[in-house]
């Protein structure tokens, strides 16, 4: 999968680089690019912002540096005032053939659609992710409108509350979403037992020692017997789930009997 990312800030994404996504990127399953949009912005002081059109408070980014940034990512247009890497610079959508899937462009906006992990399955599936890093007010929307021209736009909020950039955002998503590529997560049995995965929250975990501080691990847990811990396990994760997420309970479809007794 290739991740581009424009930005202003492009350092706040280096914690990419660090653990198992930096993992990933080193060994070629991810391939990421972080670039700076105000090397898209030719005047002296490489403006990027700009009072908004009817009034009101703060500054709106404008739309001629990020059609620039956004069409370099796709290896059209004019190179940055400051060259990136090369790697950067190449074409990747095999223009003009036709045949690659539209590069998808994600924009994060507390005003857009909220981003769960039935999203980060789906966008795992993509080739090319583009995630275009707002601040101030947010990015001129003719940006969104041209960009549908060559890009599926998914404006898309991590959650309900307001953060300063869409920079921690994107590299939520990006954590979220790189995991979920084979061979990013060692072992990939411990994708399916996770919360989220199946509309469940997870079950308590515990490791050695079996009693700490006066605290004891379940006593099922030591038992050996695996059929009554994966009853446990799933009955924790109703409880917990009607305890925590009482919504994600109330979309689930497939619940039996036993389920039903310990919800009761
Ligand atoms: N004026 C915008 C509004 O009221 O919807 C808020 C702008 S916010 C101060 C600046 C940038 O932070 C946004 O353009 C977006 O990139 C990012 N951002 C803030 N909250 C976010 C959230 N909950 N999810 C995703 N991105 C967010």
């Amino acid at each position: 999968m290739r991740i581009d990312v424009v930005s202003i800030f492009p350092d706040y994404l280096e914690g990419l680089t660090l653990s198992l996504i930096g993992k990933a990127i080193d060994q070629g399953l991810l391939d990421l690019g972080v670039h700076d949009l105000r090397d898209f912005a030719f005047d002296r002081h490489r403006t990027v912002d700009d009072s908004p059109y009817g009034g009101g408070a703060g500054m709106v980014m404008k739309a001629e540096p990020w059609a620039l940034a956004l069409e370099h990512v796709l290896g059209r247009g004019p190179a940055p005032a400051e060259a990136d890497s090369a790697a950067d610079s190449q074409d990747r959508l095999g223009e003009g053939t036709g045949e690659a899937p539209r590069p998808i462009l994600i924009v994060p906006s507390p005003a857009g659609e909220v981003f769960d992990q039935r999203i980060a399955e789906d966008l795992a599936h993509a080739q090319h992710l583009v995630f275009a890093c707002g601040r101030y007010e947010g990015i001129d929307q003719r940006v969104l409108d041209w960009a549908g021209e060559s890009f599926d736009v998914r404006p898309m909020s991590i959650g309900d509350y307001v953060l300063n950039g869409g920079e921690v955002a994107s590299m939520v998503m990006i954590e979220a979403v790189s995991r979920l590529i084979p061979g990013v997560i060692g072992n990939p049995e411990s994708l399916t037992e996770e919360s989220h995965e199946d509309g469940l929250l997870e079950y308590p975990i515990f490791t050695k020692p079996a009693t700490w501080r006066g605290h004891e691990v379940p006593e099922i847990l030591l038992s050996g017997n695996h059929a009554a811990i994966a009853r446990w396990r799933r009955d924790r994760r109703l409880e917990r789930t009607a305890e925590v997420r009482p919504d994600l309970l109330a979309e689930l479809s497939d619940l039996d009997a036993a389920d039903r007794a310990v919800l009761d």
